[in-house]
């Protein structure tokens, strides 16, 4: 058994906090900011083990030098951004894995977005914390990776269980469901997953986590070697490879 709590932090961040409950070891997930966290675990009485970093960006990490200064934890992360993750104590790479109590994690690089991300997937918990990677109906813009990483990552993420409950570190549901749409007006599938969303949003709730499965069908992103979608772009000549390409580069501007 877990808990996972979620904290929305700065503009649209969410930070997770994970408790095993039969040990009460306790992790935090990309702290954006320290004080927030803090507050949190003092009016739950947890004591705070592990900070997992997903990447270096600053709204990700902003609080893990005060969260580690006041609770003593050790902080995981990619081995790859060693330097540029403060206050790292252990890292990791591709296919190590972790135990947070009877949690089992498993580490996979998927850059892209930036060239050391990675994310913590747990198969037995069938969680997903993938930080900048996969949105909901949407995935993250490319910095320091290649569109040719971001699409490989994205793969390895679609290879995952449909049951997988996807954790990630931005609330960028609405106006991803807004340039899906502008791709497939008419797709009765995204049409009602936009009021869905908007009720959600205007009353105050998250719209993540979000199901893997569902994901799988209507991310535009995750489509990119869908023929009959390529088809629908008319850009049916195109490898999947330039299809994302294509999708991308349509959604940086939109
Ligand atoms: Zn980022
Ligand atoms: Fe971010």
């Amino acid at each position: 058994m877990f808990e996972i709590i979620q904290i929305p932090a700065l503009s649209d961040n969410y930070i997770y906090i994970i408790i095993d409950k039969k040990t009460n070891i306790t992790a935090c997930v990309d702290p954006a900011v320290s004080k927030a966290v803090l507050v949190l675990l003092e009016k739950k009485k947890l004591k705070l083990n592990y900070i997992f970093n997903t990447h270096h960006h600053h709204d990700h990490v902003g609080g893990n030098l005060e969260i580690k200064k006041k609770t003593n934890c050790k902080i995981l992360g990619p081995e790859k951004d060693y330097e540029r993750i403060p206050g790292i104590d252990i890292p990791l790479k591709n296919n190590d894995e972790f135990d947070l109590g009877d949690i089992n994690f498993k580490i996979f690089e998927v850059p892209g977005h930036t060239s050391g991300h990675i994310c913590f997937y747990s198969e037995n918990a069938k969680l997903l914390f993938c930080g900048d990677v996969l949105f909901s109906l949407g995935c993250g813009r490319v910095f320091e990776g290649t569109n040719e990483q971001m699409w490989s990552s994205l793969l390895k993420i679609r290879s995952l269980p449909d049951r997988t409950n996807v954790y990630c570190g931005h609330e960028y549901t609405k106006s991803n469901i807004l340039f899906a749409l502008s791709l497939d007006p008419e797709n009765k599938k995204l049409l009602s997953k936009k009021n869905d969303v908007e009720n959600l949003l205007q009353n105050g709730k998250s719209t993540v986590p979000f199901n893997l499965g569902i994901e799988k069908k209507l991310n535009p992103f995750l489509n990119s070697d869908n023929r009959s979608f390529q088809k629908m772009l008319g850009v049916s000549d195109y490898s999947s490879q330039k299809t994302f390409n294509y999708i991308r580069k349509k959604k940086d501007i939109f």
